[in-house]
C-alpha cells in the first residue's frame, strides 16, 4: 500500500507537528465527498488553510495525504499533538468498506510505529469531543484488529508465506479461541463477513484472538 499525495494548495505556511500523541478517526459525514471537495469546503467555507484532516482513506482503500505531518484542523484543542485520519463516507447512514478497514489498519500501524504510540492511542473523534463522529457504523474493533495484525510482522509474514494455510492452532487452543470469537461476534464487536469466513476456516491469528479477549475484558476500547 502507499500514500498518495494529491496536489493541494494550502493558504499560508503549514506548521509541522512537534510530537504526535494520538491518532483520531473521523468521517466527513458526507456520503460521497472526496479529498478535493473536503479541501475546498474547509478552505473556502470554513476559512481554514485547506483540508483539516492529515489523511483520508477512500471507500476503495486509496490512502491520500491531506495535511500530512503538519498541524491539522480536525479536533478542537488537540490539533497540535494528534493526527486526524478521515474515512470517506457518512457512517451514521452508510457502512464502512472492508477496503477502508484494511487501508486504515495499514496506515495507522505505520503511524503508530513512526511516532512510538500504542493501540490505545487510536481514538474516535467522539472520545475527545462532544460529537457523533466518526458515526455509529464506524468499525473501530475491526480497524484495531487490522492495526494489530499489521503491527506484528511475524504474523503478517507467516500468513503471507503460507497463503491459504491455517495458523498452527493446537486443538485445545482453538477451542478457547473459538469461544472468545463467538462471544465477540454475539456482542457485535465484529461485524464483517470476512471475520466469519476466517473463523469458519480456523484462520484467525493468535494476535486477533488476544485482541478480542482484551476487548471483551474491557481492557481496550
Ligand atoms: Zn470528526
Amino acid at each position: 500500500m502507499q500514500i498518495e499525495k494529491p496536489k493541494l494548495a494550502f493558504k499560508g505556511k503549514l506548521t509541522p507537528i512537534k510530537k504526535v500523541t494520538k491518532v483520531v478517526c473521523h468521517h466527513p459525514a458526507h456520503p460521497t465527498w472526496g479529498i478535493m471537495e473536503i479541501h475546498n469546503y474547509h478552505k473556502n467555507s470554513k476559512g481554514w488553510a485547506g483540508i483539516g484532516y492529515n489523511y483520508l482513506i477512500c471507500k476503495n482503500g486509496r490512502i491520500q495525504e491531506g495535511r500530512g505531518k503538519n498541524v491539522g484542523a480536525h479536533c478542537s484543542g488537540r490539533n497540535s499533538d494528534t493526527l486526524g485520519v478521515c474515512f470517506q463516507g457518512d457512517f451514521d447512514k452508510q457502512q464502512m468498506t472492508d477496503a477502508q478497514v484494511k487501508a486504515g489498519g495499514w496506515l495507522i500501524a505505520k503511524l503508530i510505529k513512526e511516532h512510538g504510540l500504542q493501540i490505545n492511542d487510536v481514538l474516535g473523534h467522539r472520545d475527545l469531543a462532544a460529537t457523533a463522529c466518526p458515526g455509529k457504523n464506524f468499525r473501530m474493533a475491526d480497524l484495531k484488529a487490522e492495526i494489530l495484525a499489521n503491527l506484528n510482522p511475524k504474523t503478517k509474514t507467516s500468513e503471507r508465506k503460507l497463503s491459504g494455510m491455517k495458523p498452527n492452532w493446537k486443538d485445545w487452543q482453538w477451542k478457547e479461541a473459538a469461544e472468545i470469537y463467538k462471544k465477540a461476534r454475539v456482542k457485535g464487536i465484529l461485524s464483517s463477513d470476512e471475520w466469519e469466513k476466517k473463523a469458519t476456516a480456523k484462520n484467525l491469528t493468535f494476535d486477533e484472538i488476544e485482541y478480542l479477549n482484551l476487548v471483551l475484558n474491557g481492557r481496550l476500547l
